[in-house]
């Protein structure tokens, strides 16, 4: 509900309503339902109602919408931070949706950022009469090739100005040439489209990827975070590598460690080290370069990779004509 958001890839966040349930990996250690339980909120799992939010709050995107107009600008928001948008929990009346969308709607100088780890649920939800809004972005969360796969082909079927991914936290590698997409396609990494029989053409406007902060993140790999670089790099696709989270690699131990057999984890002897591999389902995979990670604050391991920060977005020159 912030006026202004910390997270580097929007401007605002909004949250229609509070609550939510864990549905993969990527959710153990969510912020949100840590967020709620500070603050006395019993709002997450399947039997925990969800929370509308205030008029007030439902008041601000109005007004940042009449900046942006002011101003000549777009705003883009994040929603929800503290909910899933696409949850279709019973406690979330078809009212508040309705809502939703009205609000989008009525503010046509703020880009809406709709991210789900559910999107099996979009077209299910959203008015059938509704015909995705130029200042919607659809998107989902991938964590690894598992999400991946189960995830993608419901957004390819989304017929979206922008659809994008958010592979936040990564706690695994993503392949999308590996994808099984929409109606068994197959995306073309060197075009960044997907061609169908039909002449339907997906194209993926954007990746974010980042590590996970917090007492109990995990650490992401370097390779997984250079692949997808390197992946949307051959598209092009934008790429914004949003944060390493709470562990950054040892960049003078950033080679094969031939020992990479060995039951890996943290190492008890350095607390702060994790060597990122584990063979029982855990951080990697075989034949992967094993790195040592470092624990620090966010701060401190930045959002460089390689060196470099990668700060894209869509491009919306061809898909946002004011
Ligand atoms: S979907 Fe998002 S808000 Fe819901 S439990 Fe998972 S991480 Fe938390």
């Amino acid at each position: 509900m912030a006026e202004n958001s910390k997270i580097e890839w929007c401007d605002h966040t909004f949250n229609p309503w509070i609550g939510c349930s864990k549905v993969s990996p990527a959710c153990d250690n969510c912020y949100a339902e840590a967020y709620d339980k500070r603050f006395g909120g019993e709002r997450w799992g399947v039997h925990a109602p969800r929370r509308l939010t205030s008029d007030v709050n439902w008041e601000r995107p109005l007004s940042w919408n009449r900046k942006a107009a002011k101003e000549g600008k777009r705003y883009r928001v994040f929603c929800a931070s503290l909910a899933d948008v696409f949850d279709n929990h019973s406690s979330i009346q078809p009212e508040w949706r309705a809502r939703l969308w009205e609000l989008i709607e009525r503010t046509p100088n703020l880009d809406w950022l709709l991210l789900t780890k559910r999107p099996q649920n979009i077209q299910k939800l959203v008015p059938w009469e509704w015909f995705f809004p130029i200042n919607v972005w659809i998107g989902t969360t991938v964590e690894d090739q598992k999400t991946a796969d189960q995830r993608i082909k419901h957004l390819s079927k989304i017929p979206q100005a922008v659809r994008f991914l958010s592979c936040e936290p990564l706690i695994g590698p993503v392949d999308l040439t590996n994808v099984e997409w929409f109606d068994g396609l197959r995306f073309n990494a060197l075009e960044g489209k997907l061609h169908g029989d039909t002449g339907y053409v997906f194209e993926l406007e954007w990746v974010i990827a980042g590590g996970e902060s917090g007492a109990k993140a995990r650490p992401s790999h370097p390779d997984w975070f250079r692949s997808l670089r390197d992946q949307c790099a051959s598209c092009p696709t934008p790429f914004l590598f949003k944060q390493w989270g709470n562990w950054v690699p040892m960049l003078d131990r950033d080679k094969d460690d031939p020992d990479w057999r060995g039951p890996y984890g943290r190492a008890n002897s350095r607390p702060n080290q994790y060597r990122i591999i584990n063979l029982e389902g855990g951080c990697g995979f075989h034949g992967e370069r094993v790195h040592l990670m470092r624990r620090c604050t966010k701060r401190a391991a930045g959002r460089q990779l390689d060196g470099v920060e990668h700060t894209a977005f869509p491009n919306l020159a061809k898909e946002v004509a004011a």
